[in-house]
């Protein structure tokens, strides 16, 4: 007998713990103070009290929970469990191997992270080459499947599709194609599949969201192919599992059209960001409606009815993994009166799930839905929602309100006023994150260290920071950025529509998590954000001093957003409210204005054809933010990811007087490719790679920045490190800068 697919079901689920306890327990790990068996143990308790925790939210059927866990990152468990380990980390072994290659040690590098899909979380990129070992190194699927049903449960093992897996890898060797390995990729998980089956397994997920993308070196038709290149394989597979296909996070209509001719049992669907495929004769729709990726309370009304005119087999699922929103909004509270009944984190959306299922099976669910209903009423109608003032200002931008003069006119004002050297340096914004300055910020969480101390606090952290820039003889200063948590967080405290979790964290990467704030009205600022911080800086030195904002498509970014307003708009919003805020700075003496855009590749959509319209409204709305100002007031923007290929025209349209980009790592590599486009203003690639705790020596930097110079006339160079220096600390920064300052002098004198 065969089990049903479930009728409720989720993609995945978070797996760092409600109160980050596997954070915690890694870290210790690393730090010596758990062994491998206390942390395997912490992650096992931690596993089967999910698990318990889902069935009684509902999830109570046989394979309706995903065996969603990973020590770090779902793409490196898949490295792992096939032994594609680069020649780098030959030997690797047991837990620490695991993380060896993670973070790397000594002259050994991790592998390189990077953005999955389009989400905040990263993941650990495969190193792919012709030689690279593929077999079935381990059984972790199969011992987590058994781990559970020895506690009483029936999970679903949760696997990275082999698909996905080679389309996100990476070449080993230069002009090699990974994909070329798919075929005994795809055999290794027929061997596991068995192994899985023999263990009871009733069914099997993979993910394949490599088929809502066609960014990823091949078109869609090319990606449907494969995929019932590798569903036909594993579909024929004698003794195996039923299996359960996931396309989370977009469209995938070729793919679901590939999947549908193949013989897997399940078919998951992304209904939020994409459509339902067409009608399966024999197979499940898993139908993802319920946003994975969102905080929004969903209306449980018009998915029911969407539900009920669907004919054949549908299970009620998720779009994606939960693992990008909070667990539960049960502990949070805020002033906002209803704020909170139309919020929806990861328990409550199992909930939904359950609750949607339930009426699809002719339940009665009519006090669910009357719920719902009532809290998306108050939502439509409440007055931070919709503020007439607010919307009048952006439905009156003009296309002159995100233009400025001729970069030349401003160019020679900014030259005149500002008289800085060839190749003047400067930093990305923050300097280290003391212990003390987090401890104060705490004690004033906290109310035991009052504002005036802490402020006090703050102006000699600046001061320091200011003379100690001073004396490594840096050009352009900034004042660090003390006062700032997160730099999204910090001013969605004072921006107006927007509020913050006490503990919504979610998975960034590894055990990194970050507490994204949430985005829920029309924004304003009630008052300057960071005025007091940089004049307090500008006025201990003589130097220029650099004032420090968040761009709004990083805001965006990082934050929940509103789902009931176009994004351009909520982003010109943002834009108009730090309009305001670059005003004012300028008024009261700021010289030099960074607006960083880290974020603006994140959002780019997975389709092609989605791009040009998401880049117009995010470079209009940095635009917005930046224009109001007078010639000679100079703009930076500061971008910190390496493939700048897909964004590489925006980077130019941005417009901005000087752009910092992260380039050490990659040598210099998008110096050419922007060059090549007619890019005409000044460039700062980064010299200093701060993601590594390594000080660097005169000779590289100078070799970096000759390099530099090579690629785009002097002129146009500037001279800092790849990104802020928060992480770091002083003993790491202090020779560095001095360094990067010496090199600079260096090329200097040979120009
Ligand atoms: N100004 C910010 C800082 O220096 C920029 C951080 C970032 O690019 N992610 O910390
Ligand atoms: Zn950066």
């Amino acid at each position: 007998m065969t089990t049903p697919f479930p009728s409720a079901t989720i993609v995945g689920y978070p797996r760092i713990g409600a109160q980050r306890e596997l954070k915690r327990a890694v870290e210790g790990f690393w730090a010596g103070r758990l062994d491998e068996t206390e942390l395997t143990e912490v992650a096992r308790d931690l596993r089967l009290a999910s698990y318990r925790r889902l069935a009684e939210l509902g999830l109570t059927e046989d394979a309706s929970i995903p065996a969603s866990f990973s020590f770090y990152d779902q793409v490196l468990d898949t490295t792992w469990l096939l032994g594609a380990l680069p020649p780098r980390f030959e030997g690797a072994a047991g837990l620490a191997g695991y993380f060896l290659l993670a973070r790397g040690e000594g002259g050994t590098a991790p592998l390189e992270m990077t953005k999955w899909f389009n989400t905040n979380y990263h993941y650990l990129v495969p190193e792919i080459g012709p030689d690279t070992p593929i077999s079935l190194a381990h059984t972790t699927p199969v011992d987590l499947f058994v781990e559970a049903r020895e506690a009483g449960l029936v999970v679903r093992p949760q696997l990275v599709g082999p698909l996905t897996y080679l389309l996100l890898s990476k070449p080993a060797v230069e002009g090699y194609r990974p994909l070329d390995r798919l075929d005994e990729v795809t055999s290794v998980y027929a061997e596991l599949l068995v192994r899985l089956a023999e263990a009871g397994a009733p069914w099997v997920q993979l993910d394949e969201p490599g088929l809502t993308s066609d960014n990823l070196g091949l078109s869609s038709a090319e990606i449907a192919g494969l995929a019932e290149r590798v569903y036909q394989r594993l579909g024929s597979v004698a003794g195996r599992p039923q299996l359960l296909v996931t396309t989370p996070y977009g469209e995938a209509t070729e793919g679901l059209a590939a999947l549908a001719q193949t013989p897997v049992e399940a078919i998951h669907a992304d209904l939020v960001h994409g459509q339902a495929p067409a009608p399966l004769a024999d197979k499940t729709l898993v139908a993802g409606l319920i946003s994975g990726r969102n905080i929004w309370r969903a209306d449980l009304e018009a998915k029911l009815a969407w539900l009920q005119a669907q004919p054949g087999a549908v299970s009620v699922a998720t779009s994606t993994s939960l693992q990008h929103v909070p667990y539960s909004v049960a502990g949070e509270e805020w002033d906002h009166p209803h704020l909170k009944s139309w919020l929806a984190f990861a328990e409550e959306k199992v909930a939904e799930v359950v609750t949607l299922a339930r009426g699809r099976n002719g339940e009665d669910i009519s006090a669910e839905l009357a719920a719902a209903s009532q809290a998306l009423a108050t939502r439509a109608a409440d007055a931070g929602v919709k503020v007439p003032a607010i919307r009048q200002r952006t439905a009156s931008l003009q296309p002159a309100d995100r233009e400025r003069e001729d970069y030349s006119i401003r160019q020679a004002a900014q030259a005149e006023k500002l008289q800085l050297p060839l190749l003047p340096t400067t930093t990305i914004g923050s300097f280290p994150q003391t212990g003390e300055i987090r401890q104060a910020r705490a004690a004033h969480a906290r109310g035991e260290l009052s504002t005036a101390d802490y402020e006090d606090r703050l102006r000699q952290e600046i001061r320091d920071v200011i003379h100690l820039q001073e004396k490594l003889d840096i050009d352009v200063l900034v004042h660090g950025e003390p006062e700032r948590n997160d730099m999204v967080q910090y001013f969605a405290e004072l921006l107006d529509g927007f509020e913050v979790t006490k503990n919504g964290w979610v998975q960034s990467y590894g055990s990194r998590c970050t507490r994204p704030s949430i985005l829920w009205g029309d924004v304003s600022r009630p008052e300057p954000m960071t005025v007091r911080w940089s004049t307090y800086a500008q006025s201990v030195t003589d130097r220029p001093v650099k004032g420090m904002l968040t761009g709004p498509v990083t805001i965006l970014a990082w934050s929940f957003v509103r789902d009931d307003l176009a994004l351009g708009e909520v982003a010109d919003q943002v834009g108009l409210a730090l309009r305001d805020e670059v005003s004012d700075l300028e008024a009261a003496g700021i010289g030099v204005i960074q607006v960083d855009e880290p974020a603006l590749r994140e959002l780019l959509p997975l389709r092609r054809e989605d791009q040009d319209a998401y880049l117009e409204w995010s470079v209009g709305s940095f635009r917005v933010a930046t224009s109001g100002v007078e010639a000679q007031t100079q703009i930076h923007t500061h971008l910190c990811y390496s493939e700048f290929g897909d964004v590489i025209d925006a980077i130019d349209a941005l417009g901005a007087d000087v752009t910092s980009l992260e380039a050490a790592r990659s040598h210099m590599e998008v110096l050419p490719a922007l060059e090549a486009t007619g890019f005409s203003r000044q460039i700062g690639p980064g010299i200093y790679d701060i993601h590594s705790p390594r000080v660097p020596e005169v000779s590289e930097l100078s070799e970096l920045l000759s390099e530099a110079v090579a690629a785009v006339p002097a002129d146009r160079l500037w001279v800092n490190p790849d990104c802020g220096l928060k992480t770091r600390t002083y003993a790491q920064v202090e020779p560095s800068l001095h360094n990067m300052v010496a090199a600079a002098k260096e090329v200097r004198a040979h120009q």
